[in-house]
């Protein structure tokens, strides 16, 4: 698999369990040699079936006979397309087979299965009813990479966009005419527009950078030598992970919208590629478990989970930035302090509503983690001014840093406001309608 000559796919999905997996039906039975037959049937596979590789290894959630019930009784299999022969050759075909593939909106490369397993040979990998414990050891690097996918189509639409906002003459700037030459102005002159190419950009800038230092605390919390240093990266990449995954697509689907606006109806039609890239991203909100499933998990196992212990840690590693950072960077430093102590008292009212009302997680959870998100990239932003500022003169590319922190910090981060009142609406006005008046 590694060699890319065979494939993978994650058999997890059912059609009636999805968020829900403890609910799954697919069995697996123990065999005399020390197999399992795997039976039942997958939803929404993504590589389930194709001919682009000779062989494809399916990770399948099933449940043994003597399961407990619910998330605790689900165990994971291996199971091979072609089943491979002890010299290493490939043999019969198990019996999976793909049953259909599904009709989607978007990432039309991507073969997406149902898959039937009739007595396919299994192999268990770890231990009986561990299976979802075994199948998150790959979910970080998986949400890291789903939020990256978000990451990388808001960036094409902007290399996009900003090529035809040069291009594209339509009216003069409100100042006056900039290309005296020419019919009319390039649209980039016009300020919503450079609204739009800039709030492109501040994000994909933002993101690439928080998705590095993510990437850089998984590394460390597996291959550093020092055993304390790994276990601080390791909460630290478990409270950030459900903020890289769900952030960054969720700003993934805003860029992309915005790169298609920039051009208009152009935009809308296919030959642009704009409206691929809209299509395209939507998925990456929804697979690798829902952005609202990333919002709950933040703010129930991470920030309740950890008594507030993982939150911390990445709270003081910004206040020592602040602390160190020198005068010349407090244009970014004090609003940046402001953000985390907003955040901190945020995160306070929200734990402590919790205690009386358990809808106030929900409640709260997705714009609290859009909070967290402004206020990390925030952090971000910090540091890349800090290591332009200085450079700007003699070279574009901190020129173009310095100017697009600036724009994070005076028109971005101040969402955190208006997501602040909406937490603090509370859960209250969600439940005022009975299920029939909806
Ligand atoms: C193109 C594509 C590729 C996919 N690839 C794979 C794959 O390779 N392998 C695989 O196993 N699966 C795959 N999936 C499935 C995907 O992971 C699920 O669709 C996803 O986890 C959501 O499950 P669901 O569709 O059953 O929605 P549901 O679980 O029914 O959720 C419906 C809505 O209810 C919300 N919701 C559910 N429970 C709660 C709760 N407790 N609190 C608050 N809100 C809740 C959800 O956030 C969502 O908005 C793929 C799906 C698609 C569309």
């Amino acid at each position: 698999m590694y060699s890319g000559e065979w494939a993978g796919s994650m058999c997890l999905t059912e059609a009636h369990a999805g968020t829900d997996l403890g609910m799954i039906r697919t069995k697996a039975e123990p065999q005399a040699d020390g197999s399992y037959t795997v039976s039942g049937t997958k939803i929404f596979i993504t590589g389930g079936e194709h001919d682009l590789t000779e062989n494809i290894i399916h990770l399948v959630l099933a449940k043994l006979p003597d399961a407990p019930a619910g998330p605790k009784g689900i165990s994971l299999f291996l199971v091979p397309k072609f089943m491979v022969n002890a010299d290493g050759s490939l043999g019969a075909r198990n019996p999976v087979s793909c049953g259909s593939i599904e009709h989607k909106m978007g990432i039309q490369a991507s073969a997406t299965c149902v898959m039937n397993f009739d007595e396919a040979v299994g192999y268990l990998v770890g231990e009986p009813n561990r299976g979802l414990a075994a199948m998150f050891t790959m979910m970080n690097y998986e949400r890291l990479g789903v939020g990256i996918q978000g990451l990388a189509s808001g960036e094409r639409s902007y290399q996009n966009a900003i090529e035809y906002a040069r291009d594209r003459l339509q009216s003069r700037s409100p100042t006056g005419a900039q290309a005296k030459d020419k019919a009319a102005d390039p649209i980039i002159v016009h300020p919503d527009v450079r609204r739009m190419l800039l709030t492109m950009k501040a994000s994909n800038e933002g993101g690439r950078a928080f998705s590095t230092y993510v990437a850089t605390q998984l590394d460390i919390a597996k291959f550093s030598d020092d055993a304390a240093a790994r276990e601080r990266a390791d909460n630290l990449v478990a409270l950030l992970t459900p903020v890289a995954k769900a952030f960054l697509t969720d700003l993934g689907l805003e860029t992309t919208v915005l790169g298609q606006q920039v051009l208009g109806g152009h935009g809308y039609i296919r030959e642009w590629g704009q409206e691929q890239l809209v299509r395209d991203v939507r998925i990456t909100q929804i697979y690798e478990g829902t952005n609202g499933i990333q919002a709950l998990d933040l703010m129930g196992r991470k920030i309740v989970g950890s008594g507030g212990a993982f939150y911390r840690l990445f709270a003081d590693e910004i206040r020592q930035f602040i602390a160190d950072a020198g005068a010349e960077l407090v244009e970014f430093t004090k609003p940046l302090s402001a953000a985390v102590d907003n955040l901190d008292e945020l995160t306070a009212w929200v734990l402590d509503r919790a205690k009386a009302n358990p809808n106030e997680i929900g409640a709260a959870s997705v714009e609290y983690l859009h909070a967290f998100g402004y206020m990390a990239y925030a952090y971000m932003w910090a540091r890349m001014a800090k290591a332009a500022l200085g450079k700007e003169a003699e070279d574009d590319f901190y020129a173009s840093k310095l100017g697009t922190a600036r724009f994070y910090f005076a028109r971005l981060l101040p969402r955190i406001h208006s997501l602040n009142a909406s937490v603090k609406a509370g859960s209250e006005s969600l439940f005022l309608l009975d299920e029939a008046l909806f």
